[in-house]
């Protein structure tokens, strides 16, 4: 299990987290969010043994994860941290950059295990291809792949599909995420993409103003989001009478005391999100099509 007690971490006296405490058992997907510069790589660099803690103390089973005071290597063989920018060797493959930390003195071996991770990252019409020659996104695939061949105990991710384009993230996230749970691999994902939790996250913790201020499951989170951040990283939601509710809470009716004037339409695939001026505040309603600019409509809270 990995334990995180009460940390706490600044860079040059500035304080970036306060008293953060979580824990997480093999092969669980936890999702830390944010906005950026809430501190979230630091976080993962700090599981990682990358600075050494002022305060607290992280765990992974009965080893303490330490930092570079009192380690000359940075790391430990049953971490892997896959960072946002990937450190990969340009001028080899892809099958070589990504067998390149397994023993070459069982070739059939390494090169099953390479060709099964380069299947996991969809790369297999790029195994021969030289690294320097991919996109972003393609790289970022195989650092993910990278991390994966000497099968860690507990991967960390930082925003690990940032780079990689719309058509290919969904089955590759499911891809990553069903490999892990399949080899009870531990993982930790930085992001600020809901549909990196949704779906694959165990738990998740938000991270504000350098503490953790909601850490659940995103179910929970998502159906009873306490705080704007929270519902924000989700969905379009209002605050009536300092209650939240997402833009699919409400819903334009014939008659009603609430009313508003259309300001625009936002067509959202399955339906078109209408921003309606309501006692000088913008609001936001789901409606299945568009309704023109300037008409008066009414609405009612479901
Ligand atoms: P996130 O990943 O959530 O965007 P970071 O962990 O990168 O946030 O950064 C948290 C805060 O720490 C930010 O204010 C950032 O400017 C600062 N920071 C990050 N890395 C360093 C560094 N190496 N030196 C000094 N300040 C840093
Ligand atoms: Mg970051």
């Amino acid at each position: 299990m990995l334990q995180v007690k009460n940390i706490l971490f600044g860079y040059n006296k500035t304080s970036v987290l306060n008293d953060i405490s979580f824990s997480l058992i093999p092969g669980e997907n936890l999702a830390v969010i944010g906005e950026s510069g809430s501190g979230k790589s630091t976080l993962l660099r700090l599981i990682y043994g990358e600075y050494d803690l002022p305060q607290g103390e992280i765990f992974w089973k009965e080893q303490q994860i330490l930092g570079p005071k009192h380690n000359l290597v940075i790391g430990y063989d049953f971490m892997k941290y896959v960072t946002q920018e990937f450190d990969l060797m340009p001028f080899i493959t892809v099958e070589e950059n990504i067998g390149k930390y397994l023993s070459r003195f069982y070739p059939k071996e390494k090169q099953k295990r390479t060709d099964e991770l380069i299947k996991v990252v969809e790369l297999e019409a790029f195994a021969k291809t030289k690294v320097k020659n991919l996109s972003g996104g393609q790289k970022q695939r195989v650092a993910l792949a990278r991390a994966l061949a000497k099968e860690p105990e507990i991967l960390l991710l930082d925003e690990p599909f940032s780079h990689i384009d719309n058509f290919k993230k969904q089955s590759l996230r499911r891809s990553i995420f069903k490999y892990l749970k399949e080899k009870n691999i531990a993982c930790i994902v930085a992001t600020h993409d809901k549909n990196d939790v949704l779906g694959f996250a165990d738990k998740m913790i938000v991270l504000d103003n350098k503490k953790v201020i909601a850490q659940d499951t995103p179910q929970n989170l998502y159906n009873n989001p306490k705080l704007p951040l929270i519902a924000s990283f989700f969905e379009e939601f209002n605050v009536f009478d300092g209650v939240i509710y997402y833009a699919r809470q409400l819903q334009i009716i014939e008659k009603s005391e609430l009313k508003g004037i259309v300001k625009a339409s936002y067509f959202n695939g399955y339906n078109w999100l209408i921003e309606v001026e309501n006692n000088d505040t913008s609001i936001f309603i789901k409606h299945i099509s568009k309704i023109k600019k300037g008409i008066t409509i009414c609405f009612k809270i479901i």
